[in-house]
């Protein structure tokens, strides 16, 4: 099926699509001229990209997340483009089956790699055994193939509450332990957040399989054009500190005003990422 077609048939129309792939040019940090552009490459690029999404010391909750997104059901549809031939989580396949849909995906080669949780590297690795093998072996061997390396929410991109002091199962993200098993000179996507927004897993995808680039990325390997600013920066409520204009306590007039939350506890100057509003 073409992609017209699986819009069509989720109700989606054209129209929807054109302006879905307009958001996703902005995020992009393009010019909404080009969504025609980008959904001509997400239509040329209606062949299924094989995909490996692994599970590493988890909740599941990115899993969860990316089940979810739609908007208006497109971004399902961006997602449907990656044929993900192993997800543990939601696969219909189990056991011997599961893996050998992995094992000859991997030996094919040119597949994306989605990793998602936080390596457990304590107790030699054994933390986390995946059909008889180590979740560092199975990172491994996951990874030396992989064209590129996305990893998916906080846990996957630093170790995320897993790293907790103290750490007995030695969380680590994958970026940590990529050239100490052999696969650091691969392009690694981080998308920290917890749960990641499957819509920026969308936009990784446009960018780095239909327009065929890499994003431009920060010293943490996170895309500048989600992560290059902060909350604050676009902050519907930014005027309010403009003029000095905050809320001290809930349930009073400046609050009903929407001024600036900074005292109780906004941390919007810190985050660095794009507002939820912005996102396609
Ligand atoms: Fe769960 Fe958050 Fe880790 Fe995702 S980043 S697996 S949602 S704890």
């Amino acid at each position: 099926e073409g992609i017209y077609d699986l819009l069509a048939a989720r109700g989606v129309s054209r129209r929807d699509f054109l302006k879905y792939c307009g958001s996703v040019a902005a995020l992009l940090g393009l010019s909404e001229m080009y969504a025609p552009q980008i959904a001509a490459a997400v239509a040329a690029g209606a062949k299924l990209k094989p995909t490996v999404w692994l599970d590493m010391g988890l909740c599941t909750g990115c899993t969860e997340s990316t089940a979810q997104a739609g908007n208006p059901n497109v971004a399902d549809i961006v997602l449907d483009l990656l044929s993900i031939n192993y997800m543990e989580t939601i696969m219909a396949a189990a056991g011997a089956q599961a893996e050998a849909a992995k094992t000859k995906t991997i030996e094919d080669g040119g597949y994306i790699l989605i990793v998602e949780g936080s390596v457990m590297t304590g107790e030699g690795g054994n933390t986390l055994r995946i059909a008889g093998k180590t979740g560092l072996e199975v990172l491994k061997e996951a990874a030396m193939k992989a064209d590129a390396i996305v990893c998916v929410g906080s846990c996957a991109v630093d170790g995320g509450w897993v790293r907790g002091n103290p750490n007995p199962a030695g969380g680590k993200g994958v970026i940590d332990v990529a050239q100490e098993l052999g696969f650091g000179d691969k392009p690694i996507i981080n998308l920290p957040t917890c749960p990641v927004n499957p819509e920026w897993i969308v936009a990784v995808v446009v960018d780095v399989l239909m327009l065929n680039k890499l994003p431009d990325m920060d010293d943490k390997h996170r895309p500048k054009l989600i992560f290059g600013s902060t909350i604050h920066d676009n902050c519907p409520r930014r005027g309010h500190f403009e003029n000095g204009e905050f809320v001290e306590q809930f349930g009073t007039e400046a609050e009903v005003k929407q001024w600036w939350l900074y005292k109780l506890g906004c941390k919007g100057p810190q985050t660095f990422t794009h507002r939820r509003e912005e996102h396609p």
